[in-house]
C-alpha cells in the first residue's frame, strides 16, 4: 500500500522534535509540557505526548497532531502546513492537488526563486562580484554569504521581474510578493535594484521577505534610501519577523540568552563569531508580538544598541517594554560610533569580552544616569530620578524593586521613604495602547457541557485504573454520549481504540495526578453526579408534556404524568 504524504511525514517526524522547534518543553514523565502558546497563562498546560504524537492544552482545549500545531502557530492553512512539514521531513510532495495551491504558497515560490536569482547575480555578474569583494572585505566570510543566502539585485529596471516572467508568473503575482511596482505612467519595475540583498526568512527558513542595501554609486546619492524593504505582503509582517531567528532559536534555547541587534550584517557578523544565538529587529523597535515570539525560547535578553536614555528613541521603548514583559535585559556597552560588526571586525575578543562583562539593564541605567548629571546638585538629582524612576517602578519584582529604590536613595542621599513616595506617582505608560497591542487571536471552542466534563473525567479515570471498568455497568452504556460509549464499548472488548479523541482522554489520564484510592469514590461520585442529571433532564421533558397536556384539556394524561413526575422525583432524592 502507498502511503500518503501525510501519513509519511508523521512517520518521519517527531511531534516532541517539532513543537519543541516552537516552544520551550520541560519533561513531565512520560510526557512534555510547555507554556501554552495560544492562552495566556502562567502554569503550563500545554501538554505533547511523544508516545501518542498528539499535544493538547488542557487550558484552552485545544489540541492534535503536528499538522493541527503548525496550523494554530504559523497561523496557515493545511496545504501550508502539510508543505511546511514536508519539507522538515524531507518529504517531497508530488501532484500536488489543486486546493493545496494557495496564494501563500505561491508567494513563497517567488520568493524562493527570487532569492536564487538573486545569488546567482552575486556569484555571476560582474556587478555582483564587486559587491561580493566589498562583503568578504567587511569580514563578511564565503560560508555565511551562503548560509543567509545573500544577493544582488542588478541595477536594472526589470531584470528580476523579466526573470520570473520567463518562469510565468504574472505581474499581478509579483507585486503581491512585494518585489514589483507599477510607475504612474503604468510601466513595471523592480522594486529593488543596484542593491545589496538580504533575504528574510520565516521560523522554517523560508524565505518571506527581502531587505535591500545600496550599493555602487547609488551610495554617494542623497536622495536615495540606504534601506529598501519588502513592504507588508501576505507573508511578511515586519512586526512579527526577527532577522535571524530560524538561524538562532536552537543556540538561543541552548543558551538561553538571545542577543538582540539592529541590523543583518550585525546579526550576520555576531553569528558567524560563535554566537548563533542572535537576531536583529531590522531598524524598527521590539513590537509586543516579536517579545512574545522571543520569550518561547529564553527570559534572557542581551542587547547591543547605541542606546540613548534619556531620549524617548523606539528602540528604548522596545527595550522597557521587554523589561516589563518579564526578561532580564542586560545591554553591551560599545565603543561610541561602533556597531556590533564593527566591534567584531576590529577585535572579534574584544567582543567576547563585551558580552561575558554586560551590565544588568538597572547597573546599566545607573551608571550613565549618575555619569551624566551631577548628583550633589537639585537638579542633577532631579534629572537622574527622571531616568531611573521609571526603570525601577518596571521591575516586575517587589522584592528586586525596593533593592534598587534603596540604592538610588543612598546615591542621591535621600530619604527612602521619599523615593517610594516619588515611585507611587510615576505613571507607566499604557503599553497596549501605545503598541497597539491586539487582543490574543484564538477561536474560542464552546465551553463543554457538564455532562461532557463528567464523562470525560470518568472514562479518564478508568483509563488510569482499567481494573474499575466493571463499575461502569454494560446496561448503562447507551446512555453515554456516542464518543464516549465508542471509547467505553471498545475498552470492554479489551481493546485500544485508535481516535484522536481517546488519545486526548489517555493524554489526559497520564497526567492526572490523583492518588489510588481517591479513584474508585471519584469514580462513584461521576456515576452518582451522571445518573442525577439524567433523572433531572427526564423531569424537564414530563414538565413540558405536562404543559402541553393541560393546554389539550386532557386531564387524564396530566394525573399520570403528574404521578409520573412524583416517581421520577424519588428516583433522584433515593441516589
Ligand atoms: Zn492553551
Amino acid at each position: 500500500m502507498i502511503s500518503s504524504p501525510i501519513d509519511e511525514v508523521k512517520n518521519r517526524l517527531d511531534i516532541v522534535e517539532v513543537i519543541g522547534s516552537y516552544l520551550k518543553l520541560q519533561k513531565a514523565g512520560a510526557n512534555f509540557r510547555a507554556v501554552c502558546p495560544f492562552h495566556s497563562e502562567k502554569k503550563p498546560s500545554f501538554f505533547v505526548s511523544p508516545a501518542r504524537q498528539i499535544w493538547h492544552c488542557f487550558g484552552c482545549s485545544k489540541g492534535g497532531d503536528i499538522f493541527g500545531f503548525v496550523r494554530e502557530i504559523e497561523g496557515v492553512e493545511f496545504g501550508d502546513a502539510l508543505r511546511i512539514l514536508a519539507q522538515k521531513a524531507g518529504v517531497e510532495l508530488k501532484k500536488q492537488p489543486p486546493e493545496l495551491r494557495t496564494e501563500r504558497k505561491l508567494l513563497y515560490e517567488i520568493c524562493e526563486l527570487a532569492t536564487r536569482f538573486f545569488e546567482k547575480q552575486l556569484e555571476a555578474s560582474s556587478a555582483g562580484k564587486e559587491v561580493k569583494k566589498y562583503l568578504l572585505e567587511r569580514g563578511i566570510k564565503e560560508e555565511s554569504l551562503k548560509k543567509w543566502r545573500i544577493g544582488y539585485a542588478p541595477d536594472t529596471w526589470q531584470g528580476l521581474s523579466d526573470f520570473l516572467d520567463s518562469r510565468e508568473y504574472q505581474k499581478e503575482e509579483i507585486k503581491k510578493a512585494g518585489l514589483g511596482l507599477t510607475s504612474e505612467k503604468g510601466s513595471f519595475y523592480d522594486r529593488f535594484r543596484g542593491r545589496i540583498i538580504f533575504p528574510i526568512f520565516d521560523l522554517n527558513s523560508q524565505v518571506v521577505g527581502f531587505t535591500g542595501r545600496v550599493f555602487g554609486k547609488k551610495r554617494e546619492e542623497k536622495e536615495i534610501a540606504k534601506y529598501v524593504n519588502t513592504p507588508q505582503t501576505l507573508l511578511y509582517d515586519k512586526s512579527r519577523i526577527l532577522y535571524g531567528l530560524d538561524k538562532a532559536k536552537v543556540a538561543i534555547r541552548k543558551s538561553n540568552f538571545c542577543i538582540l541587534v539592529e541590523g543583518n550584517t550585525d546579526a550576520i557578523m555576531v553569528s558567524q563569531s560563535g554566537f548563533e544565538n542572535v537576531v536583529a529587529t531590522s531598524g524598527t523597535a521590539l513590537t509586543p508580538f516579536q517579545i512574545k515570539i522571543l520569550k518561547r525560547y529564553s527570559d534572557n535578553l542581551l542587547t547591543a544598541f547605541d542606546m540613548d536614555l534619556a531620549g524617548d528613541t523606539a528602540t528604548k521603548r522596545g527595550i522597557d517594554l521587554a523589561q516589563n514583559q518579564g526578561f532580564n535585559v542586560k545591554i553591551v556597552t560599545l565603543e561610541p560610533g561602533l556597531d556590533p560588526a564593527d566591534t567584531i571586525l576590529k577585535n572579534p575578543k574584544e567582543w567576547t569580552e563585551k558580552i561575558e562583562t554586560a551590565k544588568s539593564i538597572l547597573d546599566f541605567y545607573f551608571g550613565t544616569a549618575f555619569s551624566k548629571f551631577d548628583k550633589d546638585k537639585p537638579e542633577g538629582k532631579m534629572e537622574i530620578s527622571k531616568i531611573l524612576l521609571p526603570v525601577i517602578k518596571r521591575i516586575p519584582n517587589k522584592i528586586v524593586q525596593a533593592h534598587w529604590s534603596g540604592e538610588l536613595a543612598k546615591k542621591l542621599r535621600v530619604k527612602e521613604e521619599d523615593i517610594e513616595e516619588e515611585l507611587k506617582k510615576i505613571k507607566l505608560g499604557d503599553y497596549s495602547e501605545v503598541y497597539g497591542i491586539e487582543p490574543e487571536e484564538i477561536k474560542n471552542l464552546p465551553p463543554k457541557s457538564r455532562r461532557e466534563l463528567l464523562e470525560e473525567r470518568l472514562v479518564t479515570l478508568i483509563l488510569k485504573s482499567p481494573q474499575n471498568l466493571n463499575l461502569i455497568e454494560k446496561k448503562y452504556l447507551t446512555s453515554f454520549l456516542p464518543n464516549i460509549r465508542e471509547v467505553l464499548i471498545k475498552l470492554k472488548k479489551n481493546q485500544e481504540p485508535d481516535s484522536d479523541f481517546f488519545n486526548y482522554l489517555a493524554l489526559k489520564a497520564e497526567i492526572e495526578e490523583i492518588e489510588e484510592r481517591e479513584i474508585v469514590p471519584e469514580i462513584q461520585y461521576c456515576l452518582k453526579e451522571l445518573s442525577s442529571l439524567e433523572i433531572k433532564n427526564k423531569l424537564d421533558q414530563i414538565s413540558k408534556d405536562i404543559k402541553e397536556a393541560e393546554e389539550e384539556k386532557d386531564l387524564k394524561k396530566v394525573g399520570d404524568l403528574t404521578q409520573k413526575f412524583k416517581d421520577t422525583t424519588s428516583e433522584l432524592t433515593s441516589l
